[in-house]
């Protein structure tokens, strides 16, 4: 596959990217994402169709507002360039594939679910719920053109193990983890699960790794005390979006480890 193919997926994320701006902020605040239009949080004037132009706008308006020249947060226009790299990256990992529109939107859900926790320490129903529904509705066109019922019985399986370990982990370790990374865990299995056992558990130590590293640096630098809620879902998204690029090469490292004679 040529570069084509990841850099029109690039674009494309730059646009998601802008909407998920949008999903980021009115979403936690129970707000419609069509009505009214984008406008200035400050001032309120409308945003007009050219100074809504992913990353270009910000930087032809110098990351002030047009009206009240309000500072726009660097937030806007990095989010809309980490979307456009995930989208590539994703792209050039699957190439043409039938499950490729699946692992974009799961990308993209991971974009804004990790910066709606971090803002406000929640995974909303409204974005995880439906995420089920979507996910299995992207994989069936590969399941019915050639993949089979077996990658998405073990999508299924992995669901309900990912869901039954991060609830039995909200017994365990009360105040750890929430009931909303009970559902993400679960959504996370499902597409993970897809792609394999090893998927499954790669994402799933790559969260803890993540998570730990995270709250370690946050408590060293003093950002967060040892009763502060870390949200966990960032990790778990992180450790996944991993998991999509690494657990092949990881599954065949540690097999060789197992079984080093038939190397
Ligand atoms: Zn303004």
């Amino acid at each position: 596959m040529d570069a084509l193919m990841p850099a029109l997926a690039g674009l494309l994320g730059l646009v998601i990217g802008s909407f998920l701006n949008v999903v980021i902020h009115r979403v936690p605040r129970a707000e419609s994402l069509v009505r009214p239009g984008s406008h200035c949080p400050n001032c309120h004037i409308e945003i007009r169709p050219w100074q809504n132009v992913p990353v270009l706008s910000w930087l032809a308006l110098r990351g002030r507002c047009a009206g009240c020249r309000e500072p726009i947060s660097v937030r806007y226009p990095l989010v809309e360039l980490a979307t456009a790299a995930l989208f590539a990256a994703v792209t050039a990992r699957f190439g043409p594939v039938p499950e490729l529109p699946a692992y974009l939107y799961l990308t993209a859900v991971a974009v804004a679910l990790t910066m709606i926790d971090i803002d406000v320490q929640r995974l909303p129903d409204a974005i995880v719920k439906p995420s089920y529904a979507v996910g299995a509705l992207l994989l069936l066109p590969a399941v019915l053109t050639g993949a089979g019922w077996t990658p998405a019985l073990r999508g299924l399986a992995a669901m309900a193990a990912l869901y039954a370990f991060y609830f039995a982990l909200t017994w365990i370790h009360p105040g750890g983890m929430g009931l909303g990374d009970v559902k993400l865990a679960g959504l996370l299995g499902l597409y993970l699960g897809w792609l394999g056992w090893s998927a499954v558990i790669v994402g799933t130590f790559a969260a803890f790794l993540l998570g730990g590293l995270a709250g370690g640096v946050l408590l060293a630098t003093g950002k967060a005390g040892r009763k502060t809620a870390v949200p966990f879902g960032p990790a778990m998204l992180a450790g996944a979006l991993l998991a999509l690029f690494t657990a092949g090469p990881v599954a065949a490292w540690y097999t060789g480890l197992l079984l080093p004679a038939s190397a």
